[in-house]
């Protein structure tokens, strides 16, 4: 072995989809000793490219004397931090990151970093929408499109605008957000976190480490977890939260004329709120997000309200699908939650037949029922075990149907839907126990709407 083998650093990547693959490049770009092992079938797509690119991988198991070995692991964030593997890793100290703080360590542009339990895609898409309509050359990475990562080895940009789950904080170190973007925090995940809140709200204000006085840290004012939390939290970066109402200190917020206010140190705009591209008050929260980081970033007044009121919305997420016999369908498919549940019927101006449904995380369906008696007049449970649901609900509702397929479901709401009314799919839950991803349940729900005959055929 000659002596600059003996010094190259060794790197064991866990887990080979888009992130685990983007680092896996990067890292041998860097001349590092690459190593990646997933425990489940590789991707073709995937394990195809790592043999062009000449780098050792594994699919099927994890072999640990040749994990063991490594000085650093960077970490797929599906992977659980108590699976066993990680496990071996930590009593043998090796260091574990996540993809995004490897491609940290290479870049010098700037990030922009959003992370909350919901509207996460959204906003960043938003943010992205708004610098790109601006001329600026910024990129989507995190969970959406390509890694950070693969990007930083070989498609480099100015500014990425990278939507970080608390999985991906979880690992993240050292790596610096210039803008940080805090939507909410509401309970999920907490299978993760030991059940406890405490552990999951710390993982989303990692985003906050590192964060000196030119960085700048948007939040939502009203979320009581989030100001709670500041409360405990030193640091020094520049505050612009935002609020529904005008509040003493919100840089962002709506005014009695129903305008959307900005207001910041260096920008200062309104806009109508019905100019917004996207319906709903979450909506509403998200475009004061996207448009603070972009007055952050010196776009133009103008530019902002454009952007903000051309875009034209993230498929699976209140996602119009089509007119029939005067009713109205909708996809919201991504609301796997019961809080962005909430916010897509705080969005309904019409009586609504509402899909629930699927693999539950513990719901609390509370927090939704005064809404579903407001705007609800039916609910199709669709789903393998729809028992919670029909309880829950069973005594507040007149009409209730318990369906176990897509096709029983949609069939219950045409049954159900009067002209005038949605069909709202805004399911509280996963997906996996019908389906393969909320990706997979909407569109399917989108494909078997539009094949549906009007009425008079
Ligand atoms: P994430 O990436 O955090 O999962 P998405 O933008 O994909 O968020 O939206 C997921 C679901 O959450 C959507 O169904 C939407 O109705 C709801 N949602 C979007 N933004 C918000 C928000 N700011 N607050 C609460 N719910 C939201």
């Amino acid at each position: 072995m000659n002596n600059n083998q003996q010094t190259r650093r060794r790197i064991v990547v866990l887990g080979a989809g888009e992130s685990g693959y983007g680092a896996a490049v990067l890292a041998k770009d860097k001349g590092m000793d690459v190593f990646l092992s997933d425990c489940g079938a590789i991707a073709p797509k995937y394990s195809e490219k790592l043999t062009a690119e000449g780098i050792a991988f594994e699919e099927g198991h994890h072999s640990l004397d040749k994990i063991l070995s490594a000085d650093e692991i960077v970490k797929s964030p599906g992977i659980p931090l108590d699976a066993p593997v990680i496990k071996a890793a930590r009593e043998k100290n090796i260091p574990i990151i996540s993809e995004i703080e490897l491609a940290g360590r290479y870049t010098d542009a700037k990030m922009v970093c959003i992370t909350g339990s919901n509207g996460k895609t959204t906003t960043t898409m938003l943010i992205h929408h708004i610098l790109t309509h601006a001329g600026i050359d910024a990129s989507l990475a995190g969970n959406i499109g390509r890694s950070l990562a693969y990007q930083v080895a070989r498609e480099p940009h100015k500014v990425y605008v990278v939507e970080l789950s608390s999985f991906q904080l979880d690992n993240m170190y050292d790596f610096k957000a210039n803008i940080a973007v805090m939507l909410n925090i509401t309970p999920d995940h907490l299978d993760r976190y030991g059940y406890k809140m405490q552990n999951y709200v710390n993982a989303k204000f990692r985003i906050l480490q590192n964060m000196t006085s030119t960085d700048t840290f948007i939040f939502w004012k009203d979320d009581p977890v989030i100001t709670k939390q500041l409360q405990s939290i030193a640091t020094e970066a520049r505050m612009l939260p935002f609020s529904e109402h005008q509040e003493e200190g919100s840089d962002a917020y709506i005014d009695a004329e129903n305008d959307l206010i900005f207001n910041t140190p260096g920008t200062c705009m309104s806009m109508p709120r019905a100019d917004l591209a996207l319906n709903g008050l979450h909506n509403v929260f998200n475009s004061m997000a996207a448009g603070l980081s972009a007055c952050v970033c010196c776009v133009t007044k103008d530019a902002i309200r454009e952007a903000l009121s051309d875009f034209s919305g993230v498929e699976h997420r209140l996602e119009f699908v089509r007119d029939l016999d005067g009713v109205r369908w909708l996809n919201d498919s991504k609301a796997t939650n019961v809080n962005s549940c909430y916010y897509a019927l705080e969005s309904m101006t019409t009586p609504t037949v509402l899909i629930l449904g699927g693999k539950d995380k513990g719901n609390d369906y509370s927090e939704i029922l005064p809404l579903v008696k407001e705007k609800v007049t039916a609910i199709v449970a669709m789903g393998k075990d729809n028992a919670k649901i029909m309880e829950f609900f069973g005594p507040h509702m007149a009409q209730m149907a318990d369906t176990h397929s897509l096709a029983d479901a949609i069939e219950a709401c045409r049954k159900f839907a009067r002209p005038g009314d949605t069909v709202l799919l805004s399911p509280c839950c996963a997906s996996f126990d019908l389906f393969r991803s909320y990706e997979d349940r909407g569109t399917q729900f989108k494909d078997a709407v539009r094949a549906l005959k009007n009425s008079d055929n």
